[in-house]
């Protein structure tokens, strides 16, 4: 289990790890083929299918996260979609907690997130994460998303924090592996990032459904 006393910067994803991951899930998979499908005049199939080639076409890079890049490819106002769903956009149970303890327990906190600004900015407007995790990074900023090392060395140049004396928290497995690959020590995996769908396992990290399963901060 984790030693808070080894761990004094704690670097948090935003999507999955402390908001509902079922948004941007339900988003991309449900709404956006949906209106992909009426703008476009052609099925749902049709449509569903389009999309997951699109998606996988640039998985793992940092167009994936890119509303610029989506707005083009599927001429559709991503912005402005992203705005129809906003009642779904909430915290994952206890993370205004875990961030209000990380706080009081006196950890340096930082959020780094692969989301575009312009959607950390959607999430700020409709959560009060800029208020209980005021250090944000997007990766855009940085030119490279989580999966590459470029990030980290580009983050640790803007950012001093000690790799060996850091935790890092993300829901995805492949980002947790390239967070350790640059050395940091510390990484925790969210089992339950979505809360509309079953948990996932980790097999390279722990792991964790809810933040109280961790020891306690104080
Ligand atoms: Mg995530």
């Amino acid at each position: 289990m984790l030693d808070w006393s080894k761990i004094d910067t704690v670097l948090l994803d935003m999507d999955g790890t402390l908001l509902d991951l079922h948004y941007d899930n339900h988003f991309w998979l449900e709404y956006l083929p949906e209106c992909y499908a009426k703008h476009h005049a052609v099925s749902a199939e049709e449509a569903a299918q389009r999309l997951q080639t699109e998606f996988a076409r640039v998985a793992g890079t940092l167009n994936w996260y890119c509303l610029d890049y989506w707005q083009t490819t599927l001429a559709l106002p991503i912005r402005e979609l992203k705005e129809h769903t906003i009642e779904r956009i909430r915290y994952r149970p206890d993370a205004p907690k875990f961030l209000d303890d990380l706080r009081a327990a006196g950890k340096q906190v930082a959020l780094i997130t692969n989301a575009h600004p312009d959607a950390l900015a959607l999430k700020n407007r409709f959560t009060d994460l800029a208020e209980r995790c005021a250090l944000q990074f997007s990766t855009h900023e940085f030119g490279y998303c989580k999966e590459f090392q470029e990030l980290w060395q580009g983050l640790q140049a803007t950012y001093h924090f000690d790799p060996a004396r850091t935790l890092f928290v993300d829901d995805g497995e492949h980002i947790l592996d390239s967070a350790r690959d640059f050395g940091i020590a510390h990484t925790l995996g969210i089992r339950r990032p979505d809360s509309q769908q079953p948990d996932k396992t980790f097999s390279r990290h722990l792991s964790v459904t809810r933040f109280d399963e961790l020891p306690p901060l104080s």
